[in-house]
């Protein structure tokens, strides 16, 4: 361990938002950075720490406090407050971790921060360091947020689904529920559209801007970004590389996990199945879906007489229907957390029923895995019409009036990719996608030349703070 820290270039520290979503992809990115050559410190709160398995791997790991060490956003008063509190305390832990890396002789050169919290800007500015701010979401979603903080698209912008809502650095136009729910419902969201929408409030002074998409998927929305950020670069999809450009065989596992996967019980049951049979249906480990959605849903899958595996995190399963587990007999595998990337990666997976998370479209887009979206909330509208019209590389299931996606919609949407003439056209683009993942990522690829460069320079500006 001494010997390597003593090789090290310069020193990124790394704070993402204390989720799963958000901590694993900065994980990877940080993976990445430590590959050329940089010292990497993740700091993840004292909280998500003590809520989530942490990985094995060679980064550095330490924590900050979100002022709600004994058990995080979860008992919060609310999302406002928490985000008050995280700043205020967050900002005094995480100058306690630089001072006390810095005695340990690990200057800090470098903090790379989610977007979702600004303040380590604040904290990087003052230490006279360089502060590179990481977006988790599409640049498609990113410039939505944008145009909201610059007053140029009002809130919501509509809420009659005949208008097309048309947004600078957005390629297609938008109907209302395309929209991000924080735009489209603000009413129901303030403090989380308070949150996205800050993201921009300092983002002018941040030294490097990195997005977690790569170019040759959005090259209009991240061309467009580039127009006031010069600085800004494109570095994903943030996943391992045995996932994506297969260049690091010891890159596999993919970082924190707030549930256990039943990972034996499910490729069991995958390697049995013929390839591209199985309907692979998930939420993510935020969504919460009403007992009728479940139903409709669950029905929706059962009636498609098509194989599916199905996660179920153990707080929703109460709702799943009655009678289900005997109705699906073995055509069904319902499980309450799996490995996702390696069930993507599983031959027998032929479409993706997912919320639709900027990290399931990301994995799925580099898997090769066509989708069928049921978008529930957040980003995940505006992803799901990327998803349908802009990569071809899936459908949008229908909701009704109530806002529920009907078992026939379901059953409908499954068959057309698995057995539909559309579906072989939306496989086939769905493994053009993967191959630009993959390159992208690979040696020389945008993602990794963006990579390069800000590595190079970094090091630079690390010895020439030495030299002065
Ligand atoms: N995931 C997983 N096993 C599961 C379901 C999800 O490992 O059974 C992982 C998935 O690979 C992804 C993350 O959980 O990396 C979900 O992130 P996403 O952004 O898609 O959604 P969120 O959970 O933030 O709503």
């Amino acid at each position: 361990m001494e010997k390597e820290d003593r090789a090290y270039k310069a020193h990124c520290l790394v704070v993402p938002f204390p989720t799963q979503g958000h901590v694993n992809p900065m994980l990877q990115f940080s993976k990445r950075l430590q590959r050329k050559g940089l010292k990497v410190t993740l700091a993840t709160t004292r909280s998500f720490r003590k809520l989530s398995s942490p990985p094995s791997t060679s980064i550095a790991l330490e924590t900050i406090s979100d002022g709600y060490d004994e058990g995080g956003m979860a008992v919060a008063e609310n999302i406002g407050d928490y985000l008050d509190r995280f700043r205020e305390i967050g900002s005094r832990t995480l100058t306690e971790l630089i001072e006390k890396l810095s005695d340990l002789g690990h200057k800090v050169h470098c903090i790379v921060y989610d977007a979702f919290m600004p303040w380590p800007l604040d904290v990087a500015k003052r230490f006279g360091i360089v502060g590179a701010t990481f977006f988790t979401q599409s640049c498609a979603v990113d410039n939505i947020y944008y145009n909201v903080q610059q007053g140029l698209l009002k809130v919501p912008p509509s809420t009659d689904e005949a208008d097309e809502i048309l947004v600078p650095g957005v390629r297609v136009p938008l109907r209302a529920s395309d929209m991000p729910s924080f735009v489209s419902v603000p009413s129901q969201y303030p403090a989380f559209l308070r949150m996205v929408v800050d993201q921009f409030s300092n983002v002018d002074k941040a030294d490097w801007i990195f997005c977690n998409t790569f170019y040759e998927l959005e090259v209009e929305e991240a061309d467009w970004m580039s127009k006031f950020w010069p600085l800004l670069r494109t570095i994903g999809p943030t996943i391992p590389s045995m996932y994506l450009d297969k260049r690091h065989e010891d890159d596999k596992e993919y970082g924190y996990s707030l549930f256990k996967p039943n990972s034996d019980a499910c490729l069991k049951w995958l390697n049995e199945r013929q390839k591209g049979s199985v309907a692979y249906v998930s939420f993510g480990s935020l969504a919460e879906l009403g007992a009728e959605q479940m139903e409709e849903l669950g029905w929706g899958l059962k009636n498609s007489n098509i194989y599916f595996l199905w996660v179920v995190r153990e707080k929703e399963a109460n709702k799943l229907p009655k009678g289900f587990a005997e109705a699906i007999s073995e055509k069904g595998l319902v499980v309450s957390w799996c490995p996702q990337l390696e069930v993507l990666a599983n031959e027998a997976v032929g479409c993706f029923v997912t919320h639709c998370g900027w990290n399931s479209t990301l994995e799925a887009l580099s898997s090769g895995v066509p989708m069928v979206a049921v978008p529930q909330w957040t980003d995940q509208s505006t992803n799901a019409k990327y998803i349908m019209d802009v990569w071809k590389m899936g459908l949008r299931a229908q909701a009704d009036e109530k806002g529920i996606v009907r078992r026939e919609e379901i059953e409908c949407c499954v068959r057309e990719i698995l057995e539909g003439e559309r579906g072989k056209e939306i496989t086939k683009n769905a493994l053009k996608w993967k191959e630009l993942a993959g390159k992208a990522a690979d040696e020389g690829g945008s993602s990794d030349r963006n990579i390069d460069e800000f590595t190079a320079k970094l090091v630079q500006h690390a010895n020439v703070h030495v030299a002065s």
